[in-house]
């Protein structure tokens, strides 16, 4: 029986490049997202693959979602928690709502999708859980005092969830991806990403391939002694 995935945030950039590597290795997955009808249609189109719509943060909608998904596809073997979202500003400009929305969605919605999947993966002796973090995680980043919290805090999460897991069968790891050329990277101002994309020592955005072939190694049925780790994808942009 093929193993099923389930990528949040997976009907465009990264997300959508997991689903499809995924599914290119033989799993059967599913992508939920956040509202973006419009976005899930053309990648149902395109891809052949199904998607379902909830709201990640919210806890009672990713048990819900995640039960139905069980329900009408199968035991769900492998989440990757890839949903995300930035609400940028100096911390002096950041209301407490760009706060509390981006801690809501990018970490809260790890918890959520692990409170509804681990159980059974554990249950099952075996699963397969990938957190996308960050570099601005890592490192820290002006004008993210949210989204960097949000995505050190995944880092956080993913070594303490390994340790519960690692007698189960459940690896739980982390990839941490530098700028990549998606629509989250777009809205960034073209002086701003001048000056980023002058401090990647490869001298070039990533491509949300790059992240993909990451999450299918840390996926794979032979990938068992790999976790609690965190995966840097930056191009040579932060070392440690
Ligand atoms: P995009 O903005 O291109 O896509 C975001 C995806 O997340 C969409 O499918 C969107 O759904 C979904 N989403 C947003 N909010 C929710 C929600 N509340 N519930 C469910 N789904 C939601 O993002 P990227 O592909 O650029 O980023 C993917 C991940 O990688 C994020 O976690 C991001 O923080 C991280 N990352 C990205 C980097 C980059 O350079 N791009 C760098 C480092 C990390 P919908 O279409 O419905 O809005």
């Amino acid at each position: 029986m093929a193993r099923v995935a389930i990528v949040t945030g997976g009907t465009r950039g990264i997300g959508r490049a997991i689903c499809e590597e995924l599914k290119q290795g033989g799993m059967t997955v599913v992508a939920n997202y956040g509202g973006n009808d419009e976005a899930a249609r053309n990648f149902t189109a395109e891809t052949g693959i199904v998607t379902y719509k909830w709201d990640v943060g919210d806890h009672q909608a990713c048990l819900e979602g995640c039960a139905k998904v069980e329900q009408e596809v199968g035991p769900v073997d492998v989440v990757v928690n890839n949903a995300g979202i930035t609400r940028d500003g100096t911390l002096h400009r950041m209301s407490f709502d760009d706060w509390n929305e981006v801690m809501r969605i990018n970490l809260g919605g790890c918890f959520n999708m692990a409170k509804a999947c681990f159980p059974g993966m554990r249950e099952r002796g075996w699963g397969r859980i990938v957190n996308i973090g960050s570099i601005n995680g890592q490192a820290g980043q002006y004008g993210q005092v949210n989204y960097a919290a949000a995505k050190s805090g995944i880092h956080g999460f993913t070594k303490a969830l390994a340790q519960e897991g690692a007698k189960f069968g459940v690896t739980v790891n982390a990839i941490a991806p530098g700028y990549i050329d998606t629509d989250m990277v777009a809205a960034v101002p073209e002086p701003v990403l001048e000056k980023i994309v002058a401090k990647i020592p490869v001298g070039r955005l990533g491509h949300a391939e790059e992240i993909a072939r990451g999450v299918a190694f840390l996926c794979a049925e032979d990938a068992g002694f790999v976790t609690g780790s965190t995966m840097s994808i930056n191009g040579g942009q932060h070392m440690y």
